[in-house]
């Protein structure tokens, strides 16, 4: 045998070594597994005589060259089809991946020796060296900070995240957020959570499931996800989750975003939630009203000074904020004020909606920003009353949902991948003329791309063009997230301390 010819049964043998460093594959299992190996690769005996280089191996911060040298092997000694690699390297990876329930032993385990941190610490290693969070698409990532006119936005274009991911018509697993992902490799539109562990928890007498986002928009980005597949809804009852969430979970946030279509999550179709470290920009951001009420007198109530309408709400007693929240939700639910064109409902459909976000403030009090949405739509304004001008979607076209209000913008990869093009334009390489041709690859920057022209010319050079594109950027998402504040206009102010007082606020602080 040459060099090249066993490749693929030392990659096996790198594979179960990569296993036993990171991902905790018991020696005792090693004999067992190889043969599954061998089997997934319909090959009849391993090398003999090699041992992998333990020192490289523990260096490699996801599996990938082992699985593709054994992928290649697959389609080159034409064992399986070149559509069919994908599918084999989920399978090659699970097999070596340790069970569930090992994940969550583990886990627990940490938590009790070492603290939550450590903990997490641990199980997001495993999604990463799991390869379930890409590491060489995430640090390829390409992220900055805007100083926007009301504090900062964090900015990323995010490669592992492409513009509308697709509709999948699956009917098992039911969606991504789906728990029986785990294990699963079969045919679902997306891309497979084979790899993923999830980590049992029961919040407010019920049971959901935490796991680390395969596409990490910002340190620690996790999903806490209901056991079964049930639509989201602004329910009173969401602060008891998160409260109960962070008491666990102390070092992070986490959200809810808006259950309507256009204005929340991606997918609403599963009860989820999701969170991070606590350095959102919302975070920082400072009053604009000072508000309290007699019914609430451990509670502060504050109108942040933010991009959209973002009301805080903090106290020591985590009952306070629980209750405040459930009057606000109450009053805002049926609240429409005709001066804003804000519309409560047509009829049976809801159009406000509430998204939140709970964490502890530095003060260690228990805090809740609520975001007063509404996705209501008039002929005038067909992608709703509180959006934006269609050009500005030409970066975005996705629902400005609560991530982006906790100021963080998550641009698609094409963005990034049309970035050169534009460029292109703004130097005068390309002419805007091949624009109106609707098959030309970049038809849909047109309105960004004209801007860019008409605001700086084309005798700019590289440097300028970039950072001309990024301010463009910049100031479109600060426009986006502006676009769906309901009480932004002029008698904004007036009308949301109508519905405060409603809730039994007024303005002042407590003493
Ligand atoms: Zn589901």
């Amino acid at each position: 045998m040459s060099k090249s010819d066993n490749a693929h049964l030392k990659a096996i043998e790198d594979l179960l070594c990569y296993s036993r460093l990171h991902l905790m594959l018991n020696e005792e299992n090693a004999s067992y597994l190889r043969n599954r190996l061998l089997d997934l690769l319909d090959l009849s005996e391993p090398i003999r005589g090699y041992t992998p280089d333990e020192e490289t191996v523990s260096k490699m911060k996801s599996p990938s060259p082992i699985l593709k040298t054994l992928t290649d092997f697959a389609v080159t000694a034409k064992k399986i089809s070149a559509a069919a690699a994908v599918r084999l390297e989920y399978r090659l990876l699970d097999t070596v991946a340790p069970l569930p329930s090992k994940v969550s032993e583990a886990f627990d385990d940490t938590a009790a020796r070492k603290g939550i941190k450590a903990a997490c610490d641990f199980l997001y290693d495993y999604y990463v060296k799991s390869n379930s969070i890409k590491y060489d698409e995430v640090i390829s990532n390409l992220g900055w900070t805007a100083e926007g006119s009301l504090g900062k936005l964090n900015i990323m274009i995010n490669m592992a995240r492409r513009q509308r991911l697709p509709k999948t018509s699956a009917r098992y697993p039911l969606c991504p957020l789906c728990t029986e992902n785990a294990g699963f490799t079969g045919e679902t539109g997306y891309p497979p959570r084979t790899a993923f562990r999830y980590i049992p928890l029961f919040l407010d007498d019920k049971v959901w499931y935490f796991h680390y986002s395969p596409f990490k928009y910002f340190s620690g980005h996790f999903n806490v996800v209901s056991s079964v597949h049930e639509p989201m809804t602004n329910s009173p009852d969401s602060p008891k989750t998160m409260f109960d969430f962070l008491e666990i979970f102390p070092h992070y946030f986490i959200a809810y975003n808006a259950p309507l279509k256009g204005i929340g999550a991606s997918n609403t179709e599963h009860d989820h939630y999701l969170g991070g470290e606590c350095d959102m920009p919302i975070f920082s951001a400072g009053a604009r009203l000072r508000l309290s009420g007699a019914e609430f007198p451990d509670l502060r109530v504050t109108v942040t000074d933010w991009y959209n309408t973002a009301l805080r709400l903090e106290s020591r007693r985590r009952q306070s904020v629980e209750r405040a929240y459930a009057v606000i939700l109450n009053e805002f639910l049926d609240y429409s004020a005709p001066k804003l064109r804000l519309r409560a409902s047509s009829g049976k459909l809801r159009h406000n909606a509430t998204a939140l976000t709970a964490r502890f403030n530095k003060d260690n009090e228990y805090t809740l920003e609520v975001f007063l949405r509404n996705n209501y739509a008039d002929e005038e304004h067909p992608n709703g009353v509180f959006d934006s001008v269609p050009e500005y979607r030409t970066i975005k076209d996705e629902s400005i949902g609560v991530i982006e209000s906790l100021g963080c913008f998550i641009l698609p990869a094409e963005l990034g991948e049309s970035a050169q093009g534009i460029k292109d334009f703004m130097l005068g390489k390309s002419a805007l003329k091949d624009l109106s041709d609707p098959a030309h690859p970049m038809t849909q920057y047109l309105p960004m791309i004209a801007q860019l022209i008409n605001d700086n010319g084309t005798n700019i050079d590289e440097d300028e063009a970039e950072r001309a594109i990024e301010q463009y950027i910049n100031k479109t998402c600060e426009r986006l997230l502006a676009a769906t504040d309901i009480f932004g206009s002029d008698n904004g102010v007036k009308e949301l301390l109508k519905l405060l007082k409603k809730c039994g606020f007024e303005p002042g602080a407590n003493a």
